[in-house]
């Protein structure tokens, strides 16, 4: 790896590049590859572009922080709105961003453009609720027709999800998380503060007889609260032949229910699930943070993702874009920075570009200040979970 003096981005050298075909032939291949790079441009033919490919140079456009991690994934809030009230990601000292702070339609999509072309390939639209933002299905649409997005996908808490299916499918969604804590009517209730169970439950089959398979559920799960209903999150993943993930109870939002002492780490809830279910790594890891296993003699998969107990950062490759415009690099750190500001102000798509850079090139190492995880200040809600 070596960092390119005039744009500061981390070129990774082949040392057996081969010879570009076209008008320099005195040239070797990694030459012309560092000039597109000095010129930021892609090549413009085909062949030039299979000579670029060839130096493996193509990796400069990429995102690359300073410890050498390429970002390739963005997380968008679409809202900070929510149709539920979860005690542990309701904040009271944060009332709703008024709607003209919140980003457009419009922003969203030249953000995401600006860093397709910076080598992002993986969009996730979440929220607060995204299925509360009029007209989602149309930036779902909209991203899914940009140049170098691959995966578009959503995160919902499933109340709305059955009277959007159709459309959501159509704008072109595949992949789906709902947000299900808890198998019970009752606790639904109580934790949500809104009497859904039923809308949701009737979402995820829904969901899933559109062909939105495999769905994920993201559980999370509280000490005393829904720790016992582990096993049986366990006999829907077999049953509904869904994948259940797992997720630690995470430090957010000053007013929310979080204390270290409801945790269950992930080691925790596999010790329980391994007393009556045997689990092998899954032949279908996926690429996320997530430990993936297959549930012996059954279908259904189980996830663990465990931000608190263990250390995932090495592999991070994500930003985070809140509703406010704020791009967040780190989940566990409260410092954002403020793009929207910049695309108010009327700067170039490249004066935004360089922005993102230099964003991404301070994404923090690791999520742990003096070594422990700090509460942050604001809820999942208004980051964008
Ligand atoms: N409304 C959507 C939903 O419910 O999936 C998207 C936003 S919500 C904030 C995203 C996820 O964050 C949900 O699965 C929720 O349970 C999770 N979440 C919120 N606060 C959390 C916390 N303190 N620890 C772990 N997960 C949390």
């Amino acid at each position: 790896m070596k960092k390119c003096q005039f744009t500061g981005i981390i070129v990774r050298v082949f040392a057996d590049s081969g010879r570009a075909a076209d008008e320099n032939p005195g040239w070797g291949s990694r030459d012309r590859g560092l000039l597109y790079v000095l010129r930021e441009q892609r090549p413009e033919t085909a062949e030039a572009t299979e000579a670029f490919r060839r130096t493996g140079l193509f990796d400069v456009m990429k995102l690359i922080d300073d410890y050498n991690r390429v970002i390739d994934y963005v997380r968008i809030s679409v809202t900070d709105r929510c149709n539920l009230r979860c005690r542990y990601c309701v904040d009271g000292d944060f009332p709703f961003i008024p709607h003209t702070e919140v980003l457009s339609y419009e922003e969203i999509i030249r953000f995401v453009r600006i860093c397709a072309s910076l080598g992002v390939r993986k969009v996730r639209l979440t929220g607060g609720e995204p299925l509360t933002r009029k007209d989602l299905p149309h930036l779902l649409k909209e991203i899914g027709a940009i140049e170098g997005i691959t995966d578009i996908s959503l995160t919902t808490n499933g109340v709305l999800l059955a009277d959007h299916l159709e459309e959501l499918k159509e704008a072109g969604l595949k992949r789906i998380n709902i947000s299900l804590d808890t198998l019970r009517k009752d606790r639904f209730a109580w934790i949500t503060c809104i009497d859904a169970f039923d809308r949701v439950i009737d979402g995820i089959k829904k969901a899933s007889y559109a062909g939105l398979n495999p769905i994920k559920i993201n559980t999370v799960i509280i000490k005393d609260f829904n720790d016992d209903e582990i096993l049986d999150f366990v006999r829907i993943a077999r049953k509904w032949d869904h994948e259940i993930r797992f997720i630690e109870f995470m430090p957010f939002g000053d007013m929310s229910l979080w204390k270290s002492t409801e945790i269950i780490t992930s080691r925790e809830i596999e010790e329980i699930i391994r007393r009556e279910f045997e689990l092998v790594p899954s032949l279908r890891p996926g690429k996320g943070p997530a430990k993936v296993f297959d549930i012996v003699g059954g279908s259904g998969r189980i996830g663990f993702i465990s931000p608190v107990s263990s250390h995932i950062c090495a592999e991070c490759n994500r930003i985070r874009l809140t509703s406010r415009g704020m791009i967040r690099p780190c989940l566990f750190s409260d410092v954002e920075y403020d793009v929207k500001a910049l695309m108010r102000s009327g700067k170039s798509d490249e004066e935004v570009k360089e922005f993102i850079r230099g964003v991404v090139k301070v994404k923090p190492e690791r999520k742990l200040e003096m070594g422990a995880i700090r509460k942050c200040q604001r809820s999942l809600r208004n980051i964008g979970g």
